[in-house]
């Protein structure tokens, strides 16, 4: 709920905050039980960081809240929040760094869980063996090191690091975008049977509109740390209705030739978070910017049920 996470710039003689980068200003949302929201937008619009601010990740919250089980995740106490660490997990993108290369597998996957208590301790073996095989890898691969496994697999022991603390909901911060073409589809396909299997919630962070399209059932666009439009997919996809989001479908190509897209061009390249625009901070880019659009920024309306765009043209 308008949500808000600014990071202080650092400057001067004293090093004082001599200004702030507003990565996420103002997002509203909500996430459907066992359901994928995808998030999309380019580089630096504050996705990661909206991904990280809803698990309480990096300090204090700027502003807004954060409602987990209709619970504000941070005003939980520390025991708390011990808690809800294994009910929110997170996957990265990059399977090769967020893994420590010191320990083998079963010792990566089984640390948090034995951490935690989760299990008693005569079943944590067979435990860890069903999250592995869950997650298509071998009894075997417990022995080995990080190294020794593909880009692909690495990812899976990511994922079954994860999942062996039996979260409710999962923030995947593009978890594909590191590995070949070939392999996206395995890791996508298996996210989406672990969900159906463990009636998982996914805010699944990409900057790849057509993995995004096959994966999520509602879509998030962000620029410069305001989610522009947000509603289901197939309606986002069918007809975008905000001007970026209409920009950034119109890179998509079109398979079928008898369909017309609308096609809008951005101007310019996207201006510094840590001085955004006035009024709409996409009138500097925007085609249909008015007058109005450098002053007033607009709100966030429900166009259609359940679609909802930020943009002063849908006013009514
Ligand atoms: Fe464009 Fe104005 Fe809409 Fe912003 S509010 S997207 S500048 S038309
Ligand atoms: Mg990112």
């Amino acid at each position: 709920n308008h949500l808000k996470k600014y990071f202080p710039i650092k400057g001067g003689l004293l090093s004082q905050t001599v200004g702030h980068v507003k990565a996420v200003d103002g997002v509203t949302f909500n996430l459907r039980r066992g359901c994928t929201m995808g998030l999309v937008g380019e580089s630096g619009c504050g996705k990661s960081t909206t991904g990280r601010t809803i698990l309480r990740l990096g300090g204090e919250k700027t502003g807004g809240q954060v409602l987990f089980n209709g619970k504000e995740v941070y005003d939980m106490t520390p025991a708390e929040m011990r808690e809800l660490r294994t009910k929110m997990q997170i996957i990265f993108q990059d399977p090769f760094s967020s893994l420590s290369p010191r320990l083998p597998v079963g010792e990566i996957i089984g640390e948090a869980v034995r951490e935690h208590n989760l299990v008693p301790k005569n079943e944590f073996n067979d435990y860890i063996d069903q999250v592995m095989d869950d997650c298509g890898l071998q009894p075997y691969h417990k022995t080995r090191y990080p190294h020794e496994f593909s880009g692909g697999q690495r990812q899976r022991i990511c994922i079954a690091r994860a999942l062996a603390l039996n979260p409710e909901f999962v923030v995947c911060d593009e978890p594909v975008s590191a590995l070949d073409v070939s392999i996206q589809a395995q890791i996508i396909n298996l996210l989406k049977s672990l969900q159906e299997k463990r009636n998982l919630t996914y805010l699944f962070i990409s900057h790849d509109l057509s993995v995004v399209e096959h994966i999520s059932d509602t879509v998030g666009v962000m620029y410069l740390g305001n989610l522009v439009e947000y509603g289901e997919t197939d309606d986002i996809f069918a007809h975008p209705l905000h001007p970026y989001t209409k920009a950034l479908f119109s890179a998509i190509p079109i398979p079928d030739p008898t369909v017309k897209r609308e096609r809008v061009v951005l101007q310019g390249s996207i201006p510094s978070p840590a001085n955004p625009p006035s009024g709409c901070k996409f009138h500097t880019r925007c085609p249909y910017a008015t007058e109005r659009c450098k002053t007033e920024a607009p709100k966030q309306r429900e166009v259609e049920p359940g679609h909802y765009v930020v943009c002063h043209l849908y006013e009514k």
